[in-house]
C-alpha cells in the first residue's frame, strides 16, 4: 500500500506551551522526539514531503512548545521539544521533563513515539530518558538513526546492531532503523510504522 500521499496532508495546527492547550484527547497521535540538531525537523519535512513544515518549530519562542500538525480530523503528528543546547536553566529543564513525562503517561490518543538520533551520537541521556518513559507508559518507540549518510554501510550497520543490543531490555516495544533525511532513505519503513499506529493498514 502506498500511503505516502496521506502524510503530505500535514498542516500546522497549534503550538502548545502546556498540555492543557493540546487538542482534545481523541483520535490518534504519533510524537516525534529528539535532541536538538538530531534532524527532527528535516525528518518531519521529508516524511510530510514539505520543504518547511517543521520550520514552525524553529520559530523563536516556539522551540519549547509542543507543535501539533493535523493529518486528518482523527490523526496528528506531534513535534515534542528537544533540548540539547543547554541554554535553558535547570528549573525550566525540569519543568519540561515533567511536561513530557506527563504527556507520555497521560495522553490516551498517543500511539507511539518516533525518536530521532544522530547516528554518530546515539543513546544520549535524553534519548534513554525518552525510551524509558515511553516504555513505562507501555508506548512503542521507533528509533531513527538519522544522518546515516555520514557513515559507510559497514559502520552504519554496526551502529544499528550496537543500538539494538543496548535497547534489548526494551525490545518488546522498541524498534530501530537507519534513516537519512538528506538522502531521503528509510522513509518506507517509517510509513509502515506510522500506518500501523494510525490504524491505516489495509
Ligand atoms: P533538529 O534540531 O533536530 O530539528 O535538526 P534539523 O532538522 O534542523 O537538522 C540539524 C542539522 O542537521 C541541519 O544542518 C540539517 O541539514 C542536518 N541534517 C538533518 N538530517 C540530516 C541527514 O540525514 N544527513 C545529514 N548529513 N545532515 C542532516
Amino acid at each position: 500500500m502506498d500511503n505516502k500521499a496521506f502524510y503530505k496532508e500535514a498542516e500546522f495546527l497549534l503550538g502548545a506551551a502546556q498540555l492543557s492547550q493540546l487538542p482534545a484527547d481523541h483520535g490518534f497521535e504519533v510524537a516525534f522526539a529528539g535532541r536538538s540538531n538530531a534532524g527532527k525537523s528535516s525528518v518531519l519535512n521529508v516524511l510530510c514531503q514539505q520543504k518547511s513544515l517543521a520550520r514552525t518549530s524553529k520559530t523563536p519562542g516556539r522551540t519549547q512548545q509542543i507543535n501539533v500538525f493535523n493529518l486528518d480530523e482523527q490523526r496528528r503528528l506531534v513535534d515534542l521539544p528537544g533540548y540539547g543546547y543547554a541554554k535553558v536553566s535547570e528549573k525550566v529543564k525540569k519543568e519540561w521533563q515533567d511536561t513530557l513525562d506527563s504527556y507520555l503517561q497521560q495522553r490516551e490518543c498517543l500511539k507511539g513515539v518516533i525518536l530521532i538520533m544522530d547516528i554518530r551520537h546515539p543513546l544520549k541521556a535524553f534519548d534513554m530518558m525518552m525510551v524509558e518513559w515511553a516504555y513505562r507508559s507501555g508506548l512503542p518507540t521507533h528509533v531513527l538513526l538519522n544522518k546515516s549518510d555520514k557513515l559507510k554501510r559497514g559502520p552504519g550497520k554496526n551502529t544499528l546492531f550496537a543500538v539494538l543490543a543496548e535497547l534489548k531490555p526494551y525490545a518488546d516495544l522498541v524498534s530501530v532503523q537507519l534513516f537519512s533525511a538528506l538522502k531521503r532513505t528509510g522513509s518506507e519503513d517509517v510509513y509502515d510504522v506510522l500506518d500501523k499506529w494510525f490504524d491505516l493498514q489495509e
